[in-house]
């Protein structure tokens, strides 16, 4: 592909590419030329440009032998010492995807005192835990991560990097995929590999509109993030497996940018991810106390309770009580909805919940459509009745 570009540095403004540009793509405008979205890249106007200011950029692609690169990493993360569990659900994915491809799933473990961490994983079947254990790794460090990361992968030649999709796999995963000149697919919500190995990375886009289809597919590794819940987690074997293999910490790793001055540990919150059943209030609601009933629900249920969007905009809750897009994944073994309408914003951050329970007043909403229980229904009988029915003890009844 080509494209003309301005050296802005250079040009005068005299207007003499204007002049001579076939198709009248550029334009004078603040002293500085500027292509417009007619240029054809005929470069006429490179030739006629005193200056030299105006060049024209090809950009060359890079093919690499993919059949060099094969297996698939997981980077599992370790925090406040323990394996954070989207770690395990995504060694659960690389085995699926592996399967047929007949790749090792590994996996890198970097930090300080990682070992009991490292011994973890072998009981989810990967073939080799790269750990990084030293001082310097204390804290998440960006660039020492990324250099002990990179240190694993140009050891390994994965063929496809995951990385949880958390605070610090979104800080890692693009410098490590910038150290490979390679493309990354943030918040992946399925992953499907190829046989020619090209790994189809499949997110929401243009906001929810669409499910897109991401490949990339002239270089490697290939590198997706994924949010927590999204996939199963496997079984934790009884037996581990694998081997640990310690790797000296890369030089760049003690040569840090980022000092850690001082830390402080913030007591775990309880999240919406964790609950096993959720009760969630939508658009429905008409004023704000009622909230009020999807936590008494929640009580009665032993579960807790969440919001769509538009409750959180309004100030009804906090955004951690968020289900969605911009919000939070969910997974429960039972999530009943009140009054939301199923936008895919919404839908498929819970759709993999195990069983589904949704009242809704139109028989055509499209929330019904991943429900396991359709209830067209006004939540304002529904709700009050399945309180009281559960307080006073008959939901036998139910
Ligand atoms: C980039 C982007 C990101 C987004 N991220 C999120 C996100 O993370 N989370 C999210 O939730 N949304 C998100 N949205 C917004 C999303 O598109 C929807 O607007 C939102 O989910 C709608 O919320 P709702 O279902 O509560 O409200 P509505 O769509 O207004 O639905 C209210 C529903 O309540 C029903 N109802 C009304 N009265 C009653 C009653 N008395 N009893 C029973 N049912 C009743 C109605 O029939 C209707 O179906 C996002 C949008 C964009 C563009």
């Amino acid at each position: 592909m080509a494209k003309i570009a301005i050296l802005e540095r250079k040009c005068d403004g005299c207007g003499l590419c204007a002049g001579v540009c076939p198709f009248g793509a550029i334009e004078i405008a603040g002293g500085l030329a500027q292509i417009n979205g007619g240029c054809k890249n005929c470069a006429t106007c490179v030739k006629a440009c005193p200056k030299q200011a105006i060049i024209k950029l090809e950009t060359k692609t890079v093919q690499v032998d993919k059949t060099k690169w094969r297996g698939i990493l997981v980077f599992a993360e370790v925090s406040a010492g323990k394996l954070h569990p989207v770690s395990t659900e995504l060694i659960g994915k690389a085995l699926e995807l592996a399967a047929p491809l007949n790749y090792e799933v590994n996996a890198a473990v970097v930090g300080e005192n990682i070992a009991e961490s490292a011994e973890e994983l072998r009981h989810f079947g990967v073939r080799t835990v790269y750990a990084y254990d030293d001082k310097a790794l204390y804290g998440f460090k960006a660039d020492a991560w990324a250099a002990c990361v990179e240190d694993t992968i140009r050891l390994t030649k994965p063929s496809v990097v995951l990385v949880g999709s958390t605070l610090v796999g979104r800080s890692l995963a693009p410098r490590l995929a910038t150290r490979f000149h390679t493309g990354l697919t943030a918040d992946c919500t399925q992953l499907v590999l190829r046989p020619d190995s090209d790994l189809v990375q499949i997110r929401p886009a243009f906001g929810g509109n669409i499910m897109a289809q991401i490949v990339t597919q002239n270089t490697r590794p290939q590198f997706a993030t994924v949010r927590y819940k999204v996939m199963d987690a496997p079984v934790r074997r009884s037996e581990a497996s694998g081997e640990i293999v310690y790797r000296p910490i890369p030089k760049g790793a003690y040569d840090s940018k980022i000092k850690l001055l001082s830390s402080q540990a913030i007591p775990p919150k309880k999240s919406i991810s964790d609950a096993e059943v959720l009760v969630v209030g939508g658009r429905g609601l008409k004023k704000q106390q009622d909230l009020e009933m999807i936590r008494e629900l929640a009580l009665l249920l032993g579960g807790d309770w969440a919001v769509s969007r538009p409750l959180v905009e309004k100030g009804w809750a906090g955004n951690e009580r968020q289900i969605g897009l911009s919000g939070r994944t969910v997974r429960p073994r039972l999530i009943i909805t009140f009054g939301v309408s199923g936008a895919i914003q919404f839908a498929s951050c819970m759709n993999m919940s195990e069983y589904i329970v949704s009242v809704n007043t139109d028989p055509d909403a499209p929330i019904f459509n991943v429900a396991h229980t359709a209830v067209v229904g006004d939540l304002y009988e529904i709700l009050p009745e399945l309180i009281s029915t559960l307080k006073e003890g008959s939901h036998e009844r139910i």
